[in-house]
């Protein structure tokens, strides 16, 4: 088979590839990016974090997301039995951006795609990696193209973007079991039908509903700017198995079991068919390796209750493009020190924050009627995606003050 050869190699166009490719397009890097599928495609992971507008900016990919002309968001709604409560995120007490955007990910992912080829990077759709070899000096990868020829690329470094495919993790047997139990999510997008002025719906904001009788159920309704919705809910694998018949039908059913979620959606039409996900949370024992890298969900992945998915993809080509930066410039990259930890903290404190809400502790804290309003912006930062701002508490010393705040809202 033939052989090519670049600098940098990245699997996968996903938000964490793109972002990547054009960091390193910054430093001048030859960048190829090989992408399975062809863009637009459907994907999953709506809601952003104003954290993310950072990154985007260092990208210089914000004002093409800008003029793409998606739902403004502001923060985030929660609902549970006739209670709701919101946050602003611009009443947040780490500094940076305070709003951002509600994407349909075929679009947003291709506009991120189309910016990263914009600066050079070489991007090729439906060309599927097949095989990684990491045992010698250099990576190398086996590739199939779409008319079915089969190449290799050797690489001086590889990004492995390839979201929920893992193919690093799976190939070199990196995956751990996640410490979670196995949820899954059926979801769809609605033409909503909401009436504007809904009591109390805003389109600037995701809702999320807990499930009036089940704490560990929840639900996401994200707007869009067009006048649809992304419909999706969350539960463990066996509560999702105890409804029958398409997935379209299992969601209405769950749906049909909160009162206000049903009112607000009583004049929706279900036009797509419902998809399910089940089992995406993962671990891995390590982000990087010799002369490779995991970006994104090829990494880590949480939960989607906190919308944190694509602000960790962002920082994580944010960060491993600074340690490239320096690696080919011939210093010497510690990058578990300069990678794989700090990452990590971040990612750690949202699970902290999951952890919580499953245990039903954080939704104490967030429907508690007294809040201490500094202590609201601390909370707010956090779900605004300022998950790496030790500046702030609740990210320096998150699991105690969490536990702490926890029982005094219990009481
Ligand atoms: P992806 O976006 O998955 O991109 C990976 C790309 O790699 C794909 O285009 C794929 O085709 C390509 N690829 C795969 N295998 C190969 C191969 N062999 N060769 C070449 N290319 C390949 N995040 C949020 O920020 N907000 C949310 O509201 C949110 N909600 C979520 C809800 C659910 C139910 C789930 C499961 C996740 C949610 N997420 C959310 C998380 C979000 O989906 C991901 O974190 C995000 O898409 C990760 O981006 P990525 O670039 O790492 O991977």
């Amino acid at each position: 088979a033939r052989t090519e050869t670049t600098q940098v190699l990245i699997v996968g166009a996903g938000p964490a590839g793109s972002v990547a490719a054009a960091l390193l397009r910054q430093q001048g890097r030859q960048v190829l990016m090989l992408e399975k599928q062809r863009f637009p495609r459907f994907s999953i992971g709506e809601s952003l974090l104003p954290q993310s507008m950072e990154y985007l900016e260092q990208a210089g990919m914000l004002r093409a997301v800008v003029e793409a002309g998606f739902q403004h968001k502001n923060g985030a709604a929660f609902a549970h039995d006739g209670r709701s409560t919101t946050f602003d995120f611009r009443q947040k007490s780490s500094l940076g951006w305070g709003t951002t955007y509600q994407v349909q990910r075929a679009e947003f992912d291709h506009v991120l795609a189309r910016e990263a080829e914009r600066t050079g990077a070489e991007l090729r759709f439906e060309h599927e990696v097949l095989a990684v070899d990491v045992s010698g000096d250099k990576p190398r990868v086996s590739v199939r193209s779409p008319e079915g020829e089969t190449y290799e690329v050797v690489a001086d470094f590889l990004l492995d973007a390839s979201g929920f495919a893992r193919i690093l993790p799976r190939l070199l047997d990196l995956e751990r079991p996640s410490r979670f139990p196995v949820r899954g999510a059926i979801f769809t997008h609605v033409r909503d039908g909401i009436t504007p002025g809904a009591a109390g719906f805003d389109r600037n904001k995701i809702l999320i509903t807990v499930h009036p009788r089940h704490h560990d159920v929840w639900y996401w309704t994200i707007p869009f700017s067009n006048g649809t919705c992304s419909l999706g809910v969350v539960a463990e694998q066996s509560y999702l198995a105890r409804y029958e018949g398409s997935e379209t039908e299992r969601l209405q059913a769950i749906v049909g079991e909160d009162p206000g979620l049903s009112t607000l959606l009583a004049n929706a039409q279900w036009s797509m068919p419902a998809r399910q996900i089940v089992g995406y949370s993962a671990n891995v024992d390590s982000l990087w390796g010799r002369n490779y890298a995991l970006l994104g969900n090829a990494g880590e992945f949480l939960d989607p209750v906190f919308s944190s998915g694509v602000t960790i993809a962002f920082k994580s080509a944010s960060l491993a493009a600074a340690c490239l930066a320096r690696q080919f410039g011939g210093e010497t990259v510690d990058w578990e020190a300069e990678y794989g930890r700090p990452l990590r903290a971040g990612v750690d404190t949202f699970r902290t924050f999951v952890e919580s809400w499953y245990a039903g502790g954080f939704q104490k804290i967030i429907f508690h009627e007294n809040a201490n309003p500094a202590i609201r912006e601390m909370i707010c930062s956090i779900l605004a995606g300022y998950a790496w701002d030790t500046s702030n508490p609740y990210v320096a010393d998150s699991k105690r003050r969490l536990g702490v705040l926890e029982q005094l809202c219990a009481a």
